[in-house]
């Protein structure tokens, strides 16, 4: 366990005490020897080792034995215990953001409340702002905060769904009995989120096949077993996976219609009535004068999209957002792929919250055959991610100096993400910013200001002439905070008349810029940068969920400001100056 999930232990503690209604002082040290060890720079397990735990502020001889008694046993038996006094009802309702321990106890206590079904009841009927203390605002910021709980357990992220489908591909493909697999679905799309996995075999002997999958290792439970078709939940998740085995000659068709989208799906089928043809999950028909349809191809998605007179739609662009008429005039985008990608700017190393040094970091990207590699860390304000301050940054750019005479084969590139505060000033002075080889601009608070101020904010960081990108514009984070509401157009404007680029971070818990806003700002011709905000070199790996958003947003090479090479990358940095 490392630090983190150490200090998330010690809040998960605070937070059940503070439902029991304990005293203060014991909440409050919880909460102060998260806080000690969230910022701090050494870990926790050496120190254990070491034996000097109580040094630090806040941690005596009872949470020190504690804090090695997770180390050594990866949990905590006192929190297991903890666990146990209170109903699991109100540990889910814990887990709805915005809804802290305080209003959790204020509701149990008045309404018997104990489920988040119950509460939902409540909120809707206006039970809740009759609570003292409880006001019509906070019942609606409980709802809007079930909405996204709820999302996140219906819904999986991509890379965690990719991976369990992997492995139930990698498994099928083993029997001699089967020919084609392939995935189909939202996944095949290659959605940030996943209802389910869809995957598509062909076989002579089905029932064989269905008998096998459901009986491999993965699968936790079989909630439906016919002659060709299999519904599973697979192991260690909530995620079902349907197994469809096919006759050859239908592939092709079955692909395509589980693919989807639904959109894309209901426009294909149009488009055929007009030349005379049928499409379903059954094939291509011509449909004769008398009605009469005959199969004309079915085998493989390439033959149905030639008899239609299309070019072939890669299955990220499916979305009937003009990819089919795209395709009829040849007009799609050249997607990119992940060899493409000529650099990761967006990286923090241990100036900041990074768990690695630059050092290990640029090794790492070299190894990964990227030319160069982006350091920003955050900047002094943001506390909680150890934000580098002033003279840090004197100190990392000559490192970084160092660095690039002894490393050969990659370009550090010295940078920071700055924190764009809530008067729309950068907090960092433009004497220090101007040292730097780019800049990083990002919103990490005030959230809940109006529409007009987080754009304007914005809007002003993109007219700074140091600032070269901004960070997860929309601010979204997975199951926890909704996209804040900005005005787009003019996010969209003001990077376009000032050369900075929006981001796609594609950290798992971010997907930020979407798709949707991704095309929209292809088309106003607005730069992009795909940054995988890595904390750590093993998630430098999320570039290529990056690369994944980038083709659903349609994006080419020129559009991506690091495909470039570094010396035209450079010139585009230095561009606003
Ligand atoms: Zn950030
Ligand atoms: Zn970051």
């Amino acid at each position: 366990m490392d630090n983190k999930q150490i200090a998330n232990i010690f809040r998960k503690i605070a937070e059940i005490l503070e439902l029991q209604g304990a005293i203060i002082f014991r909440i409050r040290a919880y909460e102060r020897a998260a806080d000690t060890i969230e910022r701090l720079g050494a870990e926790l397990k050496v120190m254990a080792e070491q034996d000097t735990l109580t040094t630090l502020s806040g941690i005596g001889k009872d949470l020190s034995d504690k804090i090695k008694e997770i180390v050594e046993t990866g949990s905590l038996k006192y929190y297991g215990d903890l666990k146990k006094e209170v109903p699991e009802g109100l540990l889910q309702m814990l887990k709805i953001s915005g809804l802290g321990p305080k209003t959790v106890k204020l509701i149990n206590d008045n309404l018997k409340i104990n489920t988040i079904e119950g509460l939902e009841k409540a909120a809707r009927e206006g039970e809740l702002r009759k609570i003292e203390g409880i006001r019509e605002k906070t019942e609606e910021n409980i709802l809007r905060g079930i909405d996204l709980f709820k999302k996140r357990e219906e819904r999986t992220l991509f890379y965690k769904a990719s991976d369990i489908s992997d492995k139930f591909i990698e498994q099928l493909k083993k029997m001699k009995e089967i020919d084609k697999i392939e995935s189909a679905g939202s996944l095949r799309r290659k959605k940030w989120t996943v209802k389910d996995i869809d995957i598509l075999v062909t076989s002579k002997q089905p029932e064989k096949v269905i008998d096998t999958f459901v009986k491999l290792s993965l699968v936790s439970e079989v909630l439906a077993k016919g002659s060709t078709k299999s519904s599973v939940i697979a192991k260690d998740s909530n995620l079902q996976v349907d197994l469809r085995v096919l006759e050859a000659s239908k592939f092709g068709s079955a692909l395509m219609h589980f693919t989807g989208s639904k959109a894309f799906n209901v426009k294909l089928r149009q488009l055929a009535i007009k030349k005379g043809y049928k499409v379903s999950e059954y094939g291509l028909f011509s449909v004769s004068p008398d009605k009469k349809e005959e199969l004309i191809a079915g085998q493989t998605e390439d033959e149905i999209f030639s008899r239609m007179e299309l070019v072939y739609i890669p299955p990220e662009l499916r979305e009937d957002r003009g990819e089919i008429e795209a395709a009829q005039s040849n007009k799609l985008p050249e997607l990119i792929n992940i060899q493409d990608i000529r650099g990761d700017l967006h990286v923090h190393s241990t100036y900041s919250d990074g768990k690695d040094t630059i050092e290990i970091i640029a090794q790492e990207a070299k190894r990964l055959g990227y030319r160069y590699i982006g350091i920003s860390d955050h900047s002094q304000s943001l506390r909680v991610a150890n934000g580098m301050s002033i003279e840090n940054i004197f100190k990392k750019i000559e490192e970084i100096k160092k660095l690039n005479k002894s490393i050969k084969g990659i370009e550090i590139l010295c940078g920071t993400e700055v924190d764009i505060l809530p008067d729309g000033t950068i907090d960092y002075p433009d004497s220090v910013l101007k040292e730097l080889d780019f800049c990083i601009a990002a919103v990490h608070s005030g959230f809940k200001q109006t529409k007009e101020k987080l754009t304007k904010r914005i809007v002003s960081a993109c007219k700074n002439k140091y600032i070269n990108i901004i960070a997860h514009p929309t601010g979204v984070l997975w199951g926890v905070r909704e996209e804040c509401e900005i005005d787009f157009d003019e996010v969209l404007k003001a990077a376009l008349e000032n050369d900075t680029a929006l981001e796609i971070n594609c950290h798992p818990m971010r997907g930020d810029l979407n798709s949707l806003n991704i095309l929209k700002a292809r088309r106003a011709g607005v730069k992009i940068a795909i940054g995988s905000d890595a904390h750590i070199i093993s998630e430098l790996k999320f570039m290529d969920l990056g690369v994944n958003l980038s083709r659903r947003g349609w994006l080419e090479k020129n559009d991506i400001i690091n495909c470039m090479e570094v010396s035209k990358l450079e010139k585009w940095l230095q561009k606003k100056q």
